[in-house]
């Protein structure tokens, strides 16, 4: 096997597999080096115990918070990255997010780009990921997007009833764009069978749009695109100039290879991608790779999140929850009295009692909260999730400790219109529901509050600018200060919006890789692989080989 490439990825999930997927038609030769392993399609995948409890397909790795507390994040090093146990709503930032905002904790910045860069590309990935909306019913669009590909998931009863509650309340609650391959006017032939097992786990049937079933495993036959697993990439080295990555350098399970390619392109995740980058300190970049800013790993940003957990008088008729959402407060408070952002609501996946108790078991203890009590909240609860903006701050970020370990420094912020919606969330469940008690994220530590979406929104470590003093890359998700490096996970983001991720990682991957396309002569005829030593021509496989 070869060890060089025309082009090498770090990462096989929302911005590495899409970036493969954009380049493979090129013939270009592509090398994906992936730390994890495929993912056993196994009845585990849709065991909530397995999934929640005993975290089956989580990392065992720990992190360390700025006290220097240890706790397990909640990622998942698989093919496909973290996308495969998304929850899939596929959400477009909107216009404002892109420009300068001010929020009531601060300044949310612009980024480089606009709206209209990336719109073209919302579009294809939208239809790429297969997602189900109704356009013209979020107050916050554009105006100017195309009908979404597929029909809106139809709302369970429970979820209608709750529509309809919102809306003799002057709200205008609209579908939540989802990203899942159901035919429901053929529920018997549906890839998708909309189950209760969703957000949080694998898709047994893979019917979830995630990176694993739409971007990578379509490139596995392709002649020109290669995928390792096992490979954990632990640096990048440089030339002397430091102006060019000339070896990607990763551990397996059998020791230390070294890869090459004449384009580099980062995704491994926002605090992964930071990690390697500080790793890679090397004479011509002291302080990390592409950190002449000093911007690396600051800026870390995960949404601020507070989900609403209500119980109910009766058994709900909901077994697939997630189709809802509002964006009414996105800018503000209609109602008067706050002008500044406050956030969007969903409703969350189906809980089972099993997703609950690993939901709190690792802050409270199995005395207090019988398996029985789990399961009895279960069949009666409603679960809503707040997302809100939480501004980058230059001292909330990943760090390396002197052995290599990843610390990540964060302080919430700008939770004033965060806390002003999720009041108005629960005041507006009145009539509804029984009971709402909000479980919020900055009440708690990191690992134990919202486990399923702790790290989960991670982004903006490496963020993207025209300014080189103050940003990693430039707006092409290039490293200002290397001719060969680039990054599509969700490092490059300015700010963390307030919708989900996902979706930009994916439309900016693309546009990313047209202008790869460019820079690589597409039409050009594809590079022949140099030899490699025997050592790693033993270990290199292709796609779609098992390592075992
Ligand atoms: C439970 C859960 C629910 C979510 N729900 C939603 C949702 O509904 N909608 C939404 O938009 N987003 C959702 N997200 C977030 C979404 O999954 C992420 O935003 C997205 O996957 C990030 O894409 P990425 O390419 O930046 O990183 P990832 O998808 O995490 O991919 C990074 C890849 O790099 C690999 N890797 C890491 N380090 C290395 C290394 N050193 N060497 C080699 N490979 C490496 C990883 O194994 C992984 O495959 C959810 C996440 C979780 C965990
Ligand atoms: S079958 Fe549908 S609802 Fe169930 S996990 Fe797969 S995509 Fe989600």
């Amino acid at each position: 096997m070869a060890t060089h490439f025309d082009v090498v990825i770090i990462g096989s999930g929302a911005g590495g597999g899409t970036i493969a997927q954009r380049l493979a038609p090129t013939g270009k030769s592509i090398l994906i080096l992936e730390r994890g392993e495929h993912l056993p399609r196994e009845a585990e995948n849709w065991d909530a115990k397995a999934v929640f409890v005993q975290h089956r397909y989580r990392t065992q790795e720990r992190w360390y918070d700025k006290a220097g507390k240890p706790f397990t994040p909640n990622t998942h090093y698989w093919v496909g990255g973290n996308t495969s146990f998304y929850g899939a709503a596929l959400m477009r930032l909107r216009n404002r997010d892109f420009q300068e905002t001010p929020h009531a904790g601060g300044i949310s910045p612009a980024w480089p780009i606009q709206l209209a860069d990336l719109a073209p590309y919302y579009d294809e990935a939208e239809a790429l990921w297969q997602v189900h909306g109704a356009r013209g019913e979020d107050p916050t669009e554009n105006g100017d997007e195309p009908p979404y590909p597929y029909a809106a998931v139809h709302h369970d009863p429970g979820i209608a009833a709750l529509k309809g509650h919102w809306e003799a309340q002057g709200w205008r609650p609209f579908s939540l764009p989802l990203g899942i391959k159901l035919d429901q006017a053929h529920p018997v032939t549906s890839t998708c069978i909309k189950c209760k097992t969703c957000g949080g786990y694998p898709c047994l049937l893979k019917a979830k749009s995630d990176a694993r079933s739409i971007a990578i495993e379509p490139l596995l036959d392709a002649p020109n695109v290669t995928l390792l697993t096992g490979r954990k990439v632990v640096r990048l080295e440089t030339d002397p100039s430091g102006k060019t990555v000339t070896e990607v350098v990763c551990q397996t399970e059998n020791g230390e290879e070294r890869w090459s390619g004449d384009i580099v392109v980062l995704a491994a995740g926002a605090v992964n991608s930071a990690a390697v980058l500080l790793a890679s300190a090397n004479a011509a970049h002291p302080d990390g790779l592409a950190n002449g800013s000093g911007q690396v790993g600051r800026n870390y940003m995960f949404h601020t999140l507070t989900a609403v957990v209500s119980l109910t008088a009766e058994r709900q008729q909901i077994n697939f929850p997630k189709t809802l959402a509002c964006n009414d407060f996105y800018w503000g408070d209609p109602r008067g009295g706050f002008d500044k952002p406050m956030g969007h609501i969903q409703l969350l996946e189906y809980m089972s009692g099993q997703t609950l108790e690993g939901q709190v078991s690792d802050w409270l203890p199995p005395a207090f909260a019988p398996g029985g009590l789990f399961e009895a909240a279960a069949e009666r609860m409603l679960s809503l999730l707040v997302i809100s903006e939480d501004l980058p701050m230059a001292d909330n970020r990943v760090r390396l400790t002197p052995d290599g370990r990843i610390t990540l420094d964060y302080t919430h912020n700008n939770l004033e219109g965060h806390e002003r919606l999720v009041k108005t969330l629960v005041q507006s469940l009145d009539g509804f529901v029984d009971q709402a008690h909000p479980i919020c994220q900055h009440h708690f530590q990191m690992d134990s509050l919202l486990p399923l979406y702790g790290t989960a929104h991670q982004a903006g470590t490496v963020r993207f600018g025209a300014d080189p003093q103050s940003s990693v890359l430039d707006p092409w998700c290039k490293a200002h200060e290397l001719d060969n490096l680039y990054l599509t996970d969700s490092g490059f983001f300015v700010t963390s919006a307030a919708v989900n991720p996902t979706l930009t990682i994916v439309a900016n991957a693309m546009r990313v890789g047209d202008h790869l396309k460019q820079r690589l002569g597409a039409s050009a005829p594809a590079q022949t692989p140099r030899a490699a030593p025997a050592a790693t021509r033993r270990r290199g496989h292709k796609a779609g080989e098992s390592l075992a």
